[in-house]
């Protein structure tokens, strides 16, 4: 009988173990579920900041209305009850010191990806300003990768949702091959959200209460995609 004992309790014990790594109340699989009504966890990521402000035009940084936009977002989707984290909240940069140029930019770049991974992040919006000495009209748009159809939908429904702003140049949603995009398994997309050298397009993007329309229309985009499941 000692000597069931001698292998019954350890053997009991890694069953126990067991169970509790795989049990839906194991601390493991709590800390991955998101608090919010929607099963929906958004990686907003304001483009840019530290080294490296974005596009320029007449003082405007590409980094900081990147950055406003963000917030406004979060609290946005905040009010819907749909949980959202930023990758950066101040005027900062994830590339590794020491690196110069691309492969700053690339680990930059890298490290954004890697926190909506490490977060379990399930949607990923990375925002952006436009400038193009070629551009004839404004208007914001969505990008997202080719090989994700879910990603498609999401930035369909997001890009109808920005038609609806007042004035908005109405462009279409496109795929694209961007790094931020082509490396993530999650719903993810770039949101150009107007040109810096339009003069239409730039009073706007600089007034606060237009920023906080944009990250409305954004924030019901993605409540109507979650509907949609
Ligand atoms: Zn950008």
């Amino acid at each position: 009988m000692k000597r069931f004992w001698h292998y019954a309790l350890p053997l009991f014990l890694i069953l126990v173990f067991a169970a509790f790594l795989v049990s839906p109340l194991s601390p493991a699989k709590k800390a991955l579920t998101v608090p919010g009504k929607w099963p929906a966890y958004v990686m907003i990521d304001p483009g840019h900041g530290g080294y490296d402000p974005g596009v320029l035009s007449d003082g405007l940084r590409e980094a900081d209305l990147a950055l406003s936009i963000g917030k406004e977002l979060q609290k946005e989707l905040a009010d819907q009850m749909i949980p959202a984290v930023m990758t950066r909240s101040t005027d900062i940069d994830f590339a590794q010191p020491g690196l110069r140029g691309i492969t700053a930019k690339r680990s930059d770049l890298a490290r954004r990806v890697n926190m909506a991974f490490e977060q379990g992040a399930t949607m990923y919006i990375s925002l952006h300003a436009n400038v193009s000495p070629l551009a004839t009209r404004g208007g914001a748009e969505v990008f997202y990768p080719a090989d994700l159809p879910e990603a498609k939908k999401l930035a369909e429904i997001i890009q109808k949702k920005l038609h609806a702003l007042p004035g908005m140049t109405k462009r279409d949603a496109k795929a694209a091959n961007y790094y931020l995009l082509r490396n993530q398994n999650i719903p993810a997309l770039i949101i150009e959200c107007g040109y810096l050298n339009i003069s239409g397009d730039r009073s706007k993007l600089i007034s606060p209460p237009y920023q906080r329309q944009l990250a409305q229309a954004i924030a019901e985009g993605v409540q109507e995609y979650l509907d949609s499941k």
